[in-house]
């Protein structure tokens, strides 16, 4: 079904789209070329500029003017704020387009945007505007006549990389704590979804920022992304990905010693304990996974259930799979949109063929022959913990079910994953929801709920799901130097 767009939308995407540098839009210096496609119909909607390294190098050398410019370095806390502010004012005023660019060119449904992206990405910039004036050093009591305090001094130039699952949220989370301690920032976003970035720097541009403090550019992972790793001029580099490229990163990181977040995959674990409210749990653990079409680095991918409700818990899931709609996102009746790309289709596909060869049983779901990558909400069933669907991240709407006779034993099972970035209980008990939550080794635990994140609290992993965090008071650790000074107070 053709749905139609907004006229802002259609005018946005018949603009040439070109990269953001120095606070101007600028081709692309080889005149490369990205094409962007709609997921829920495989059409082209337009081609943007992609960045390759000369591009990257002027959009670094743009950042380090714009570090170490006076109007920037010396901002008062408060303007910098007043900036923050005006920029998050204007997604607002903006949020249906923005709305509308992110469900065309990842397939999330409109549902998704306004009820959790566009807010959560929103507030990234209302909620570090409050820190900028309130990020302080110490004033320390040590041995000697001395007087010593801390400095709290931005890292510098900042290269952030983003995945395709969450375009603008993710160059929300990503660019706010930066630029509220004073940092400058090269971003760029995925090259399958670069579309609401670019709308973000014109907003940018509208908002009143220095020209250089915030710099935007598609571009492929191993031209631009890797020009940006191996930039010997970017101080930072905050990544979120899949693991294979986050390791590949922190090798290559290591030769310019910069500093590194890495926010990565997994294969997160979602708890149904015996006295677990079904009537909230079954829908909770259903969308803890195929939220997003199971596009989320903090799925929960894994659901454990006692072992005598088994049968009865699989069905539940597998009735509430039945009732949801898939299709468009743009078509406010349906909450699983299509997969991002022809080749995330496939891998998903591959899995659910891969875990039908293991022996698990699909109780429901599989691959659905029409236009757009779509997958139904897929639930295996008898699956063992060695299988290739039990143990790797699937980034789809797959899940796994899989028993459990004892709190410890799922303890044990929840934790036994390379992966601890998320995991879920649902349980009535408040003993044992917070003692499992203390044993899980995970960097976020959700009891009786799941997904959720907020501007002021931290998200990141434990393990092969990276270091540092994302969100709260603990992201503007990752965008400071600490500096102590010593002032000798002897006459
Ligand atoms: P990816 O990790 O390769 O890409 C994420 C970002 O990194 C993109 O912006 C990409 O351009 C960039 N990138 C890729 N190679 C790079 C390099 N050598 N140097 C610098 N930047 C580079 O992920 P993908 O290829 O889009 O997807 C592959 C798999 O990763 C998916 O199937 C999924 O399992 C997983 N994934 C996880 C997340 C997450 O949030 N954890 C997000 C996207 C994908």
């Amino acid at each position: 079904m053709e749905i139609d767009v907004l006229p802002e939308v259609k005018d946005f995407l018949k603009q040439e789209q070109l990269l953001f540098i120095d606070g101007e839009f600028q081709k692309s210096v080889n005149g490369s070329m990205l094409p962007v496609v709609n997921p829920a119909t495989e059409q082209e909607l337009c081609d943007v500029h992609a960045a390759e390294q000369e591009d990257v190098d002027a959009a670094v050398k743009a950042a380090r003017r714009s570090f170490e410019s006076e109007e920037w370095a010396s901002m008062d806390a408060r303007v910098r704020a007043k900036l923050m502010n005006n920029l998050a004012d204007l997604l607002e005023r903006d949020i249906d387009i923005l709305a509308q660019l992110d469900t065309l060119n990842n397939g999330k449904p409109l549902s998704e945007m306004y009820g959790s992206d566009l807010p959560n990405a929103i507030e990234q910039f209302r909620y570090y505007a409050g820190w900028t004036t309130k990020w302080t050093g110490q004033t320390i009591p040590i041995a000697g006549e001395f007087f010593n305090y801390t400095r709290h001094e931005p890292v510098g130039v900042a290269g952030q990389i983003i995945p395709w699952n969450f375009p603008l949220m993710m160059a929300c989370w990503k660019i706010a704590p930066a630029i509220a301690v004073g940092c400058t920032v090269v971003l760029k976003p995925a090259e399958q979804t670069p579309l609401s970035a670019l709308y973000l720097a014109k907003l940018v541009q509208e908002a009143g920022f220095p020209k250089g403090v915030i710099n935007i550019i598609p571009g492929l992972g191993k031209t631009a992304g890797q020009a940006l790793i191996e930039h010997e001029d970017v101080d930072k580099i905050a990544f979120t990905g899949s693991s294979k490229t986050g390791q590949h990163i922190m090798k290559m990181a290591a030769d310019t010693f910069k500093r590194l977040t890495l926010e990565l995959g997994g294969k997160s674990p979602n708890i149904i304990m015996p006295d677990a409210d079904l009537d909230k749990a079954i829908p909770g653990v259903f969308y803890g996974i195929m939220a997003n079409k199971g596009e989320i680095c903090c799925a929960g991918s894994r659901v454990f259930v006692p072992e005598n409700q088994y049968e009865d818990i699989v069905d539940k899931m597998v009735e509430f799979a039945e009732t949801v709609n898939i299709g468009s996102g743009l078509d406010e009746e349906n909450v699983i949109g299509p997969l991002i790309s022809k080749q995330q289709f496939n891998q998903v596909a591959s899995y659910i063929e891969e875990g039908m060869a293991e022996g698990a049983e699909k109780a429901c779901g599989g691959v659905l022959d029409r236009e757009g990558y779509y997958i139904q909400p897929t639930v295996f069933k008898n699956v063992t913990e060695e299988m290739q669907i039990a143990k790797e991240e699937i980034f789809g709407p797959v899940v796994v079910v899989l028993p459990y006779t004892s709190e410890e034993e799922v303890i044990q099972k929840a934790n036994n994953t390379p992966y601890g970035l998320a995991a879920g209980i649902w349980t009535e008990n408040i003993r044992s929801a917070h003692k499992i939550a203390h044993r899980l080794k995970a960097g976020t635990v959700w009891v009786n709920s799941y997904n959720l994140t907020d501007p002021a609290t931290p998200f990141g992993g434990f393990k092969a799901s990276g270091f540092g965090r994302e969100m709260g008071s603990y992201a503007l650790n990752n965008y400071t130097e600490v500096k102590s000074v010593w002032i000798n107070l002897e006459e």
